[in-house]
C-alpha cells in the first residue's frame, strides 16, 4: 500500500455551507511523490492521536496566521484569517506525530505551526521588521527570492542544495525557534525559511511554497523525503503508546 500521508484544511464557507478546504498543488504533489493523500478535516485537538491513526505521515498545509496569544503578545493588524480550533488541533497533531514517530512536513502556515507547537514565537508581519514584503501573490508558482540553506542540514540532504530560489506567500516566519528546532535556511533579509527537528524526529518545515513549483526537481524532494520517510518504520511505536493510554 502507499504510505497514506494527511493534509490538514483550511475551512471556509460555500454556498452558505460550512467546507474543509485543501489546495489541490498539495494533492497532486504527494500523488506525484507516491503518496495516498487524505484530507484530515479540523477536529477536536483531543483527537488528534487517533486521527493520525489513519496515517504514515503528516502534511500541514498553508492558511491563515496562528493566533498571536498561543506564542505571546498582542496581534499586529495585519493579522488576518485566525482559527483557534484549528491552530488547537494541528499544535496537537504536531506533538502526536513527533510522539508516535510520524515524518511531518510543514509548508508555511504548517512551518510557523511546528514552531509554535514547540514553543516558538512568530514575526507577525514580515514588511514591519525587514521592510520588505515576503507575500508575492502575482508570482505564486515563481522563484521571487533566494535562500541559503545551512550545509550539513537534513533540509540541504533532502534538497540536495544550499542555495535555491522559491516562491515566497507568507507574511508571517519563525521567530525565536521552538524547543528541539533548528533554524536551517534564511532569505537575504534574515527571515528563518526553513526549520527541522534534532534526530531522531522526523520534521522539516519550509516557508516557501514547494507544492506550487511543480516541475521543479529540487521542490519535488521535499514531497518524496516525506513519502519516503512514511513508508519506513516509526521511531517509536504506536501500539505501546495505545497501551500507555
Ligand atoms: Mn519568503
Amino acid at each position: 500500500m502507499r504510505p497514506r500521508i494527511a493534509l490538514t484544511t483550511t475551512r471556509g464557507t460555500v454556498d452558505h455551507n460550512s467546507v474543509e478546504l485543501v489546495n489541490r498543488a498539495f494533492v497532486d504533489a504527494v500523488v506525484r511523490a507516491g503518496g495516498m493523500p487524505f484530507v484530515l478535516p479540523v477536529l477536536d485537538r483531543g483527537d488528534a492521536e487517533d486521527a493520525l491513526a489513519a496515517a504514515d505521515g503528516l502534511l500541514l498545509t498553508g492558511g491563515g496566521d496562528v493566533e498571536p496569544a498561543r506564542y505571546g503578545g498582542p496581534p499586529a493588524p495585519e493579522i488576518f484569517s485566525v482559527d483557534p480550533e484549528r491552530d488547537a488541533f494541528e499544535v496537537a497533531l504536531v506533538l502526536a506525530a513527533l510522539r508516535v514517530g510520524l515524518p511531518v512536513l510543514g509548508i508555511c502556515r504548517g512551518c510557523q505551526v511546528v514552531n509554535v507547537a514547540m514553543g516558538g514565537s512568530l514575526v507577525q508581519h514580515i514588511p514591519t521588521l525587514t521592510g520588505r514584503d515576503h507575500c508575492e501573490r502575482q508570482r505564486d508558482s515563481q522563484p521571487v527570492h533566494e535562500v541559503d540553506v545551512t550545509p550539513g542540514s537534513l533540509l540541504a540532504s533532502v534538497l540536495g542544495a544550499t542555495g535555491i530560489e522559491v516562491n515566497s506567500l507568507h507574511h508571517q516566519a519563525a521567530d525565536r525557534v521552538g524547543v528541539g528546532l533548528q533554524a536551517v535556511a534564511r532569505s537575504r533579509d534574515g527571515i528563518v525559511e526553513g526549520i527541522e527537528a534534532d534526530a531522531p524526529a522526523r520534521l522539516i518545515g519550509v516557508q516557501w511554497h514547494p507544492e506550487l513549483l511543480r516541475g521543479d526537481p529540487v521542490q519535488e524532494r521535499l514531497f518524496e523525503w516525506l513519502v519516503t520517510e512514511a513508508a519506513r518504520p516509526l521511531t517509536s511505536s504506536r501500539d505501546q503508546l495505545s497501551d500507555v493510554a
